[in-house]
Protein backbone atom coordinates (compact mmCIF):
# COMPACT_ATOMS: atom_id res chain seq x y z
CA UNK A 1 0.00 0.00 0.00
CA UNK A 2 1.12 3.41 -0.55
CA UNK A 3 2.40 5.38 1.97
CA UNK A 4 1.32 9.33 2.14
CA UNK A 5 3.27 12.17 4.06
CA UNK A 6 1.34 15.37 4.36
CA UNK A 7 3.99 17.79 4.50
CA UNK A 8 3.71 21.20 5.84
CA UNK A 9 5.24 23.04 2.79
CA UNK A 10 6.81 26.63 2.62
CA UNK A 11 8.52 26.06 -0.08
CA UNK A 12 11.76 27.02 1.95
CA UNK A 13 14.77 24.90 1.95
CA UNK A 14 13.83 23.12 5.63
CA UNK A 15 10.53 22.18 3.87
CA UNK A 16 12.08 21.17 0.50
CA UNK A 17 14.69 18.52 2.76
CA UNK A 18 11.89 17.31 4.89
CA UNK A 19 10.22 16.45 1.19
CA UNK A 20 12.87 14.88 -0.10
CA UNK A 21 14.13 12.73 2.93
CA UNK A 22 10.55 11.60 2.99
CA UNK A 23 10.51 10.24 -0.49
CA UNK A 24 13.47 9.12 0.47
CA UNK A 25 11.52 6.87 3.35
CA UNK A 26 9.11 5.37 1.23
CA UNK A 27 6.86 8.21 1.55
CA UNK A 28 4.27 9.75 -1.65
CA UNK A 29 4.60 13.45 -0.62
CA UNK A 30 2.12 16.08 -0.11
CA UNK A 31 3.15 19.46 0.51
CA UNK A 32 0.52 21.82 2.10
CA UNK A 33 0.93 25.42 1.64
CA UNK A 34 -0.87 28.08 3.67
CA UNK A 35 -1.09 31.24 2.16
CA UNK A 36 -2.53 34.78 3.44
CA UNK A 37 -2.00 38.68 2.39
CA UNK A 38 0.40 38.60 4.99
CA UNK A 39 2.46 35.77 4.30
CA UNK A 40 2.57 35.03 0.62
CA UNK A 41 4.62 33.26 -2.49
CA UNK A 42 4.39 33.33 -5.50
CA UNK A 43 1.71 30.41 -6.77
CA UNK A 44 3.25 29.85 -10.11
CA UNK A 45 7.00 29.15 -8.00
CA UNK A 46 5.55 26.64 -5.39
CA UNK A 47 4.09 25.48 -8.39
CA UNK A 48 7.06 24.66 -10.29
CA UNK A 49 8.78 23.73 -7.44
CA UNK A 50 6.40 21.41 -6.53
CA UNK A 51 6.90 19.56 -10.05
CA UNK A 52 10.34 19.50 -9.77
CA UNK A 53 10.60 17.54 -6.33
CA UNK A 54 7.88 15.22 -7.83
CA UNK A 55 5.55 16.21 -5.00
CA UNK A 56 1.61 16.86 -4.67
CA UNK A 57 1.18 20.80 -3.93
CA UNK A 58 -2.22 21.89 -2.27
CA UNK A 59 -2.29 25.64 -1.83
CA UNK A 60 -4.92 26.50 1.17
CA UNK A 61 -6.07 30.40 1.96
CA UNK A 62 -6.29 31.17 5.09
CA UNK A 63 -9.71 31.80 6.33
CA UNK A 64 -11.72 34.43 8.58
CA UNK A 65 -10.79 32.11 11.57
CA UNK A 66 -6.92 33.54 11.31
CA UNK A 67 -7.89 36.79 11.62
CA UNK A 68 -9.53 35.79 14.48
CA UNK A 69 -6.38 33.99 15.86
CA UNK A 70 -4.59 36.51 15.46
CA UNK A 71 -6.82 38.86 17.63
CA UNK A 72 -6.51 36.97 20.58
CA UNK A 73 -3.65 34.02 19.90
CA UNK A 74 -3.20 31.73 22.90
CA UNK A 75 0.21 31.68 23.34
CA UNK A 76 1.00 35.31 22.56
CA UNK A 77 2.86 37.25 19.78
CA UNK A 78 6.48 37.54 18.75
CA UNK A 79 8.67 40.20 18.96
CA UNK A 80 5.71 42.16 16.17
CA UNK A 81 2.35 40.65 15.65
CA UNK A 82 3.57 37.23 14.69
CA UNK A 83 1.75 34.84 16.75
CA UNK A 84 4.34 31.80 15.09
CA UNK A 85 2.68 29.47 17.40
CA UNK A 86 -0.80 29.25 17.19
CA UNK A 87 -0.26 30.47 13.35
CA UNK A 88 1.86 26.84 13.11
CA UNK A 89 -1.07 24.93 15.27
CA UNK A 90 -3.44 26.73 12.29
CA UNK A 91 -1.52 25.63 9.55
CA UNK A 92 -1.45 22.27 10.70
CA UNK A 93 -5.19 22.18 11.72
CA UNK A 94 -5.71 22.77 7.70
CA UNK A 95 -3.41 19.88 7.22
CA UNK A 96 -5.12 17.58 8.79
CA UNK A 97 -8.32 18.66 7.89
CA UNK A 98 -6.86 17.36 4.03
CA UNK A 99 -4.86 14.30 5.26
CA UNK A 100 -7.74 12.78 7.34
CA UNK A 101 -6.98 10.16 9.40
CA UNK A 102 -4.77 8.97 6.62
CA UNK A 103 -0.54 9.20 6.64
CA UNK A 104 1.92 10.84 8.19
CA UNK A 105 1.81 14.59 9.40
CA UNK A 106 5.24 15.95 9.02
CA UNK A 107 6.93 19.42 9.16
CA UNK A 108 10.70 20.67 8.17
CA UNK A 109 10.65 22.68 11.34
CA UNK A 110 14.29 22.23 12.66
CA UNK A 111 14.94 22.37 17.09
CA UNK A 112 16.39 25.73 18.06
CA UNK A 113 16.13 27.36 14.74
CA UNK A 114 13.72 30.14 15.65
CA UNK A 115 13.42 31.42 18.93
CA UNK A 116 9.92 31.73 19.30
CA UNK A 117 8.37 28.59 17.79
CA UNK A 118 10.91 26.02 17.01
CA UNK A 119 12.13 24.60 20.78
CA UNK A 120 11.18 21.97 22.48
CA UNK A 121 8.52 23.79 24.84
CA UNK A 122 6.73 25.56 21.57
CA UNK A 123 6.46 22.43 19.74
CA UNK A 124 4.47 20.43 22.64
CA UNK A 125 2.04 23.93 22.27
CA UNK A 126 1.59 23.65 18.40
CA UNK A 127 1.12 19.93 18.79
CA UNK A 128 -1.54 20.48 21.84
CA UNK A 129 -3.16 23.63 20.11
CA UNK A 130 -3.67 21.42 16.43
CA UNK A 131 -4.98 18.41 18.25
CA UNK A 132 -2.16 16.63 17.19
CA UNK A 133 -0.23 15.47 20.13
CA UNK A 134 2.51 13.31 19.20
CA UNK A 135 1.23 13.69 15.53
CA UNK A 136 3.93 15.85 13.78
CA UNK A 137 6.66 13.83 12.74
CA UNK A 138 10.02 16.47 12.51
CA UNK A 139 12.38 14.94 10.13
CA UNK A 140 15.06 16.81 10.23
CA UNK A 141 15.35 16.71 14.28
CA UNK A 142 13.96 13.67 14.93
CA UNK A 143 16.72 11.82 16.29
CA UNK A 144 16.58 14.52 18.97
CA UNK A 145 13.05 14.47 19.69
CA UNK A 146 10.75 11.99 21.70
CA UNK A 147 9.43 8.89 19.53
CA UNK A 148 6.27 10.56 17.46
CA UNK A 149 3.55 7.63 17.03
CA UNK A 150 4.66 6.78 13.93
CA UNK A 151 7.93 5.18 15.55
CA UNK A 152 6.18 4.33 17.88
CA UNK A 153 3.90 2.07 15.73
CA UNK A 154 7.21 1.34 13.31
CA UNK A 155 6.09 3.65 10.55
CA UNK A 156 9.45 5.11 10.69
CA UNK A 157 12.44 4.26 12.43
CA UNK A 158 14.29 7.09 14.53
CA UNK A 159 17.83 5.89 12.79
CA UNK A 160 16.36 7.13 9.41
CA UNK A 161 15.57 10.41 10.72
CA UNK A 162 18.45 13.28 11.00
CA UNK A 163 19.27 15.61 14.10
CA UNK A 164 19.97 19.07 12.79
CA UNK A 165 20.04 21.68 15.61
CA UNK A 166 20.20 25.36 15.87
CA UNK A 167 20.85 28.25 13.18
CA UNK A 168 23.80 26.75 11.69
CA UNK A 169 24.13 25.58 8.30
CA UNK A 170 27.19 24.31 8.00
CA UNK A 171 25.62 20.73 7.93
CA UNK A 172 23.57 21.38 4.60
CA UNK A 173 26.13 20.60 1.93
CA UNK A 174 26.25 17.45 2.81
CA UNK A 175 22.58 16.70 3.66
CA UNK A 176 21.75 18.38 0.10
CA UNK A 177 24.16 16.23 -1.42
CA UNK A 178 23.08 13.33 0.34
CA UNK A 179 19.27 13.73 -0.98
CA UNK A 180 20.79 14.55 -4.34
CA UNK A 181 19.07 17.99 -3.95
CA UNK A 182 20.40 20.45 -6.48
CA UNK A 183 19.08 23.45 -4.75
CA UNK A 184 20.66 25.80 -7.83
CA UNK A 185 18.00 24.30 -9.95
CA UNK A 186 15.03 24.61 -7.90
CA UNK A 187 13.16 27.62 -8.11
CA UNK A 188 13.15 29.90 -4.86
CA UNK A 189 9.55 31.16 -4.37
CA UNK A 190 10.03 34.99 -2.76
CA UNK A 191 7.99 36.01 0.19
CA UNK A 192 8.43 36.62 3.86
CA UNK A 193 5.66 37.18 6.51
CA UNK A 194 4.90 40.58 6.93
CA UNK A 195 3.42 40.45 10.75
CA UNK A 196 7.10 40.36 11.82
CA UNK A 197 7.93 43.89 10.01
CA UNK A 198 7.56 46.80 12.68
CA UNK A 199 6.02 48.93 10.04
CA UNK A 200 3.46 46.82 9.18
CA UNK A 201 2.62 45.45 12.83
CA UNK A 202 1.68 49.09 13.58
CA UNK A 203 -0.77 49.09 11.08
CA UNK A 204 -2.32 45.67 11.64
CA UNK A 205 -3.13 46.56 15.54
CA UNK A 206 -4.05 49.96 14.30
CA UNK A 207 -7.16 47.36 12.46
CA UNK A 208 -7.43 45.29 15.48
CA UNK A 209 -7.51 48.53 18.12
CA UNK A 210 -10.41 49.79 15.53
CA UNK A 211 -12.70 46.33 15.30
CA UNK A 212 -11.57 47.00 11.30
CA UNK A 213 -9.88 43.74 11.14
CA UNK A 214 -10.76 41.87 7.52
CA UNK A 215 -9.22 40.64 4.65
CA UNK A 216 -10.09 43.58 2.78
CA UNK A 217 -8.92 45.95 5.01
CA UNK A 218 -5.33 43.83 5.15
CA UNK A 219 -4.94 43.94 1.64
CA UNK A 220 -4.91 47.82 2.01
CA UNK A 221 -2.14 47.45 4.28
CA UNK A 222 0.12 46.63 1.27
CA UNK A 223 0.05 49.68 -0.42
CA UNK A 224 0.10 53.46 0.43
CA UNK A 225 0.84 55.68 3.47
CA UNK A 226 -1.74 55.16 6.40
CA UNK A 227 -3.45 57.39 8.22
CA UNK A 228 -5.81 56.91 11.10
CA UNK A 229 -9.14 59.52 11.41
CA UNK A 230 -10.78 58.26 14.15
CA UNK A 231 -13.13 55.90 12.40
CA UNK A 232 -11.78 56.67 8.97
CA UNK A 233 -8.62 55.24 7.34
CA UNK A 234 -7.23 57.41 4.61
CA UNK A 235 -4.79 55.23 2.16
CA UNK A 236 -2.21 57.77 -0.10
CA UNK A 237 -0.75 56.31 -3.25
CA UNK A 238 2.62 57.02 -3.16
CA UNK A 239 3.24 56.16 -7.23
CA UNK A 240 1.17 55.20 -10.32
CA UNK A 241 1.31 51.80 -9.40
CA UNK A 242 -0.50 52.57 -6.12
CA UNK A 243 -2.70 55.00 -7.79
CA UNK A 244 -3.84 52.55 -9.77
CA UNK A 245 -4.18 49.81 -7.22
CA UNK A 246 -6.60 52.32 -4.93
CA UNK A 247 -8.33 52.58 -7.74
CA UNK A 248 -9.03 49.29 -8.35
CA UNK A 249 -10.29 48.18 -4.89
CA UNK A 250 -12.49 51.37 -4.20
CA UNK A 251 -15.73 49.89 -2.66
CA UNK A 252 -19.09 51.85 -3.22
CA UNK A 253 -18.39 52.92 0.27
CA UNK A 254 -15.28 54.53 -0.20
CA UNK A 255 -14.60 58.05 -1.32
CA UNK A 256 -11.89 58.73 -3.65
CA UNK A 257 -9.80 61.94 -2.64
CA UNK A 258 -7.60 63.52 -5.27
CA UNK A 259 -6.20 67.22 -6.85
CA UNK A 260 -7.67 67.37 -10.25
CA UNK A 261 -5.44 68.70 -12.86
CA UNK A 262 -2.15 68.24 -11.44
CA UNK A 263 0.35 65.48 -10.17
CA UNK A 264 -1.47 64.10 -7.53
CA UNK A 265 -1.76 61.41 -4.98
CA UNK A 266 -4.97 59.45 -5.49
CA UNK A 267 -6.20 58.62 -1.64
CA UNK A 268 -9.30 56.57 -0.34
CA UNK A 269 -10.91 57.01 2.42
CA UNK A 270 -12.72 54.07 4.34
CA UNK A 271 -15.09 54.98 7.00
CA UNK A 272 -17.22 52.90 9.31
CA UNK A 273 -20.45 54.98 8.81
CA UNK A 274 -20.29 58.57 6.98
CA UNK A 275 -17.16 60.71 8.08
CA UNK A 276 -17.67 63.93 10.29
CA UNK A 277 -17.17 67.11 8.21
CA UNK A 278 -14.10 67.65 9.70
CA UNK A 279 -12.63 64.94 8.86
CA UNK A 280 -13.26 65.08 5.40
CA UNK A 281 -11.10 68.27 5.11
CA UNK A 282 -8.11 66.63 6.94
CA UNK A 283 -7.91 64.03 4.42
CA UNK A 284 -8.25 66.19 1.67
CA UNK A 285 -5.45 68.64 3.19
CA UNK A 286 -3.06 65.60 3.69
CA UNK A 287 -3.86 64.32 -0.09
CA UNK A 288 -3.35 68.25 -0.87
CA UNK A 289 0.35 68.20 1.30
CA UNK A 290 1.63 65.21 -1.23
CA UNK A 291 0.37 66.38 -4.56
CA UNK A 292 2.39 68.77 -6.38
CA UNK A 293 0.55 71.87 -5.25
CA UNK A 294 2.20 71.13 -1.72
CA UNK A 295 3.31 74.66 -1.59
CA UNK A 296 0.01 76.90 -2.55
CA UNK A 297 -1.44 78.34 0.25
CA UNK A 298 -4.91 76.75 -1.02
CA UNK A 299 -5.45 73.53 -3.24
CA UNK A 300 -9.09 72.56 -4.38
CA UNK A 301 -9.31 69.10 -3.47
CA UNK A 302 -12.01 66.90 -5.50
CA UNK A 303 -14.01 64.54 -3.31
CA UNK A 304 -15.90 61.32 -5.45
CA UNK A 305 -18.03 58.57 -4.03
CA UNK A 306 -19.04 55.76 -6.56
CA UNK A 307 -17.30 57.12 -9.40
CA UNK A 308 -19.26 60.54 -9.09
CA UNK A 309 -17.93 64.22 -8.19
CA UNK A 310 -19.93 64.52 -4.89
CA UNK A 311 -17.79 67.33 -4.19
CA UNK A 312 -14.82 70.01 -4.37
CA UNK A 313 -13.11 71.19 -0.97
CA UNK A 314 -10.54 74.41 -1.05
CA UNK A 315 -8.30 73.26 2.12
CA UNK A 316 -5.22 74.07 3.11
CA UNK A 317 -2.18 71.36 2.89
CA UNK A 318 -1.44 69.78 5.76
CA UNK A 319 2.32 69.95 6.08
CA UNK A 320 2.56 68.68 9.39
CA UNK A 321 1.50 64.99 9.13
CA UNK A 322 3.99 61.43 9.00
CA UNK A 323 1.74 58.48 8.00
CA UNK A 324 0.07 57.30 11.71
CA UNK A 325 0.71 61.27 13.08
CA UNK A 326 -3.03 62.31 12.33
CA UNK A 327 -5.53 60.74 15.32
CA UNK A 328 -8.68 62.41 14.94
CA UNK A 329 -10.95 61.69 17.88
CA UNK A 330 -14.20 63.33 16.69
CA UNK A 331 -15.29 66.53 17.99
S1 LIG B 1 6.59 34.00 10.82
FE1 LIG B 1 4.47 34.47 10.17
S2 LIG B 1 3.91 32.76 8.83
FE2 LIG B 1 5.67 32.08 10.03
S3 LIG B 1 4.80 31.06 11.81
FE3 LIG B 1 5.19 33.20 12.40
S4 LIG B 1 3.25 34.25 12.01
FE4 LIG B 1 3.16 32.29 10.89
Amino acid sequence: MERKAYLLFSGGLDSIIAAKLLQKLGFKVVGVHVTSPFFEKEPEKLKELAEKLGIELKIIEAGDDYLEMLKNPVYGYGKNVNPCIDCKAYMLRKLKEIAGDEGVIATGEVLGQRPMSQHMQAFRSIEKLSGLKGRILRPLSGKLLPPTIYEEQGIVSKEELLDLKGRSRKRYPEILRNLGIDIDNLPTPAGGCLLTEPSFAVKVRDLMEHGELTWENVRLLKIGRHFRLGDCKLVVGRNAVENATIRKILSDKDYLITVPGIPSPDALLRCKGEPERDVLRIAAGIVARYSDAKNEPKVEVAVYRNGKLIERLEVEPIRDTTPYSVTHKGS
